[in-house]
């Protein structure tokens, strides 16, 4: 097909949304521009180098077990970028408080057993951690249908914790550590079906789930530039430096292609890859966009602020695992700390030691100086770990990222988008879009860009579509267990919609 038969795609955002969507309809012959508003790609898990030439980004990315689609990539751009499963800990103010194993190692358990038996809590009674069992009624009865949704999602996940008999020390020490940690947000401001879909997806579904993996150097580097090389080579072109401000719709309520500074850039479709942010901001702007009830909408979602700190410190520190997460420290944020001369290629001679911090829901810390900040970040590491309070910081970067990542926030779900909008030729993806795949984050992201891009190849009947890995099913205890409570709901829906869901 010569080029200028082929249809033209505009993809907007360079996360693993935009990228994904952008390399499969490289590769299927269309002619696809992704504009993108940053200097780098990536998105949120980009990575750039400071002017002293180190290596920062914008927090440290695990890729947890279940993540197949993202590690079917990687095999097949032929990268090596990860470093083997790592255990964790996590810390409060009192000290260690949880070690995981690697849980793929140990003999293997009817889910959610394993999890319970192999976490070494180091203070948490057991009384506590029994406390947890009548939750798993919830997790059953959650099965991430559009109905379960709208069941779950105005209740608080702090609400739903309380009314299945969590213990107060149980929801302090382990599950809003989790919440902050997987959904950025404290428990009160947490969507309980958010909160059963993440905990499934990473925690309880199967025994290896929990295990993770890291990069062994920033994803940018490692992952996202030799992925665009493929995506050029295949055809693609990844523009930088390129803010959408508008997607234009013509008299029939068709995508014409968007506006881009004082440029147009026609299209036969385009996909949206950005971030919940991002599209409230194009749709501020759009001359047509806010006809549409379902933009207009997104204007009651929000982003969390999050905060991205690296230090080097003058000698070497033991950190006894790699990854670690704390909580306790401030009253609605969590916050997490890696040992970068472990986990990063480029760190590994280094004879000092350098560290990731990145805190979640960090509202009331950006407005703090970059000085202060660093001290922060020292005290509460020396409270982890007291030889950082007699190192010396040599260096340090802050990275502030204002409403960057999705909050799912009770009663957010009936304004997130699916990936066909009501403009038929205008598709949504990102980790924000409500797909019936099941995984989050980055793996949500990615499968999402497959998934819209694979709408746009059912649109015009051009190319094969994307394989996409499913989640593993259910154990079959689960599967039981589901389907039960499933003949039992189908029973009581007589009475259909007197009572609130
Ligand atoms: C500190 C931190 C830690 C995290 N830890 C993990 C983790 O350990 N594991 C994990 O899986 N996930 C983690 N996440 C979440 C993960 O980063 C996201 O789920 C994922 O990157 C989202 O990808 P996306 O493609 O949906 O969106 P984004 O990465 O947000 O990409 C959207 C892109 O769109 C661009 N854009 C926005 N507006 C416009 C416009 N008008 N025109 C052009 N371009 C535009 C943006 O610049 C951006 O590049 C973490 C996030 C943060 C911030």
């Amino acid at each position: 097909m010569a080029m200028s038969d082929k249809k033209k795609i505009v993809v907007i955002g360079a996360g693993w949304a935009g990228l994904g969507a952008t390399h499969h309809l490289a590769q299927q012959g269309y002619d696809v521009t992704l504009l993108e508003a940053a200097p780098y790609p990536g998105g949120l898990v980009a990575g750039w180098k400071t002017p002293g030439g180190r290596s920062v980004e914008g927090g440290i990315h695990g890729f947890w077990y279940p993540y197949c689609n993202i590690f079917s990539l990687v095999k097949q751009l032929n990268l090596d970028p990860f470093t083997r499963f790592t255990r964790s800990s996590q810390y409060s103010p009192a000290g260690l408080e949880v070690e995981s194993p690697i849980f793929q190692d140990r003999p293997r358990l009817p889910s959610p057993l394993g999890t319970f038996i192999y976490t070494r809590f180091q203070r948490l009674p057991l009384s506590d951690r029994l406390s947890a069992l009548p939750l798993l009624y919830a997790v059953v009865d959650f099965d991430n249908s559009d109905e379960a949704w709208q069941r779950y999602d105005k209740v608080t996940a702090r609400e739903l914790f309380k009314q299945f008999g969590v213990s107060a020390r149980l929801y302090q020490e382990s599950f809003e550590p989790m919440l902050l940690v997987g959904l950025f947000a404290p428990g009160e401001q947490c969507s309980a079906a958010a909160a059963l879909g993440m905990l499934y997806y990473f925690i309880l579904a199967h025994q290896p789930d929990f295990d993770v993996v890291w990069c062994r150097g920033t994803v940018g580097d490692k992952i996202f530039k030799p992925w665009i090389d493929r995506i050029e080579k295949a055809g693609g072109k990844v523009l930088t430096n390129q803010r959408v401000s508008d997607i234009v719709i013509d008299d029939r309520g068709q995508a014409t292609g968007v506006i881009c500074g004082e440029e147009f850039f026609a299209a036969d479709a385009v996909i949206s890859g950005v971030s919940v942010s991002g599209i409230k901001k194009i749709v501020a702007s759009s001359s047509k966009l806010n006809s549409y009830a379902q933009f207009r909408n997104l204007a009651n979602l929000k982003g969390i602020d999050v905060l991205a700190t690296r230090l080097w410190f003058d000698r070497k520190i033991n950190i006894p695992l790699p990854s670690n997460a704390c909580f306790g420290f401030d009253p609605t944020t969590g916050w997490t700390f890696f040992d970068l001369n472990d986990l990063h290629d480029e760190y590994q001679n280094e004879p000092n030691t350098v560290v990731e911090a990145d805190f979640y829901h960090a509202n009331q810390l950006l407005p703090m100086s970059d000085a202060q900040i660093i001290a922060k970040v020292q005290q509460d590491l020396a409270t982890c770990l007291p030889a950082f309070a007699e190192a010396q910081v040599i260096d340090s970067s802050v990275i502030r990222v204002k409403e960057g990542v999705t909050h799912f926030f009770p009663g957010s779900y009936q304004n997130l988008l699916q990936a066909q909008t009501d403009i038929p030729n205008l598709f949504m993806s990102g980790d924000w879009i409500v797909t019936q795949h099941g995984s989050w984050s980055q793996e949500k992201a990615y499968v999402t860009g497959l998934e819209a891009a694979n709408l746009v190849v059912k649109r015009f009947g051009i190319g094969a579509e994307a394989k996409i890995i499913p989640i593993e099913p259910d154990e079959p205890h689960i599967q039981f267990a589901r389907s039960v409570n499933k003949a039992m709901r189908d029973l009581t829906k007589v009475f259909p919609g007197y009572w609130l869901p």
